[in-house]
């Protein structure tokens, strides 16, 4: 049986968990195996694990680890995965997902692969993790009873397949008090917070051709006519032209809109990480031999000061 680590919000399971659950579906096919889940969730999240694929709900409803607790949560997965025994023990690729399997892994003495973007399930188990914001793929055998993945970020789609019955039960896991050491308490809704980076299907991505903070005022204004998200390169995030939450890259967001607007950015391996699952990707940018122009969809060469309102008129007169 494969069990899958779900994070959520409010009781709705979040993307890269719902992507997390279809990877699981594609590894069960080869193995056979049933998709069970484990969330420091509600009861309710059945319903929408069921559409995904998921027969049975292993549901830890402890307010105290709803918010995260790294270690309690390791050590609640570790007496789960010991009751249970699944084959595979699979979380999404998050700050969370990442940081609580290496606890998993350290309290069984498993090795843990993380960036998983493929599992040939042969007679020996063959794993590919992505490397190096995805340019370096590295092959891994596995050779342990219980196999520790973390998921690539947006390596599949979250699709739903939906099986007829969702079981719910309940685990509570034997926690001291010692285990409690990190945990959050509480957490806030970021002010803006609407449609995010992550979800929105236009996004525009501003680098250091921007100039400054007041210089994304154009973007912005882009984005509101095309009901689009404005994210930016670390050196605008660096800079403090742009929050840091709204980085698009290798240790920021990764994005897959259907169109990405960059402006003003070259198009380092450390940014492309980030947004290249979009779509199509439009740049605009003064150098025509800017990297990121090879993995443009569409280019435009010139400065974005001039472009970037010409483009907003146009849409305004059409
Ligand atoms: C461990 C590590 C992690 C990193 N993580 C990230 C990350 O998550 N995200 C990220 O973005 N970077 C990340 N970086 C940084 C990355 O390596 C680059 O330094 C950064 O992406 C460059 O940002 P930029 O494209 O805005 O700036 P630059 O590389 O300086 O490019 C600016 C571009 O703007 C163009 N330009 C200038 N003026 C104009 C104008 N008026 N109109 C149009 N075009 C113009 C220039 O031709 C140039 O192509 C990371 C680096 C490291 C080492």
């Amino acid at each position: 049986m494969i069990l899958v680590l779900i994070e959520h919000r409010d009781g709705q399971p979040d993307i890269p968990s719902l992507q997390t659950l279809s990877f699981a579906r594609s590894l069960a096919a080869q193995t056979g195996d049933s998709i069970e889940a484990v969330a420091f969730g509600p009861d309710s999240l059945a319903g929408r694990l069921r559409d995904h694929g998921v027969s049975r709900y292993h549901s830890i409803a402890d307010e105290q680890l709803m918010a995260y607790a790294s270690e309690a949560w390791a050590v609640s997965l570790k007496q789960l995965a010991d009751l249970i025994s699944p084959k595979v023990l699979l979380a999404p690729g998050s700050i969370k997902g990442n940081e609580v399997m290496a606890y998993v892994g350290a309290l069984s003495a498993l090795s843990v692969v993380t960036n998983v973007c493929q599992v040939d399930a042969g007679n020996d188990w063959r794993v590919t993790r992505s490397s190096w914001g995805g340019s370096l793929f590295e092959k891994v055998l596995i050779d342990q009873d219980l196999a520790l993945l973390t998921m690539a970020n947006n390596n599949v789609e979250a699709s739903e397949s939906a099986v007829d019955v969702c079981d719910t039960v309940s685990f509570t896991p034997a926690l001291e008090k010692k285990y409690f050491r990190a945990q959050v308490k509480s957490l806030e809704n970021p002010v803006d917070e609407g449609m995010s980076l992550k979800t929105a299907p236009v996004v525009i991505g501003g680098g250091r051709g921007v100039g400054s903070s007041e210089g994304f005022g154009v973007l912005e204004e882009l984005g509101e006519i095309l009901k689009g998200v404005v994210g930016g390169s670390r050196v605008t995030t660096n800079n403090g032209w742009r929050a840091h939450r709204h980085q698009i890259g290798l240790t920021g967001n990764h994005i897959s809109p259907k169109l990405y607007i960059a402006c003003g950015i070259s198009g380092a391996i450390q940014h492309m990480a980030g947004c290249k699952n979009s779509d199509n990707i439009l740049v605009i940018n003064t150098d025509e031999n800017a990297p990121i122009l090879s993995h443009a969809d569409y280019g435009v060469i010139g400065d974005l000061h001039e472009i970037v309102p010409a483009i907003i008129k146009e849409i305004k007169n059409s």
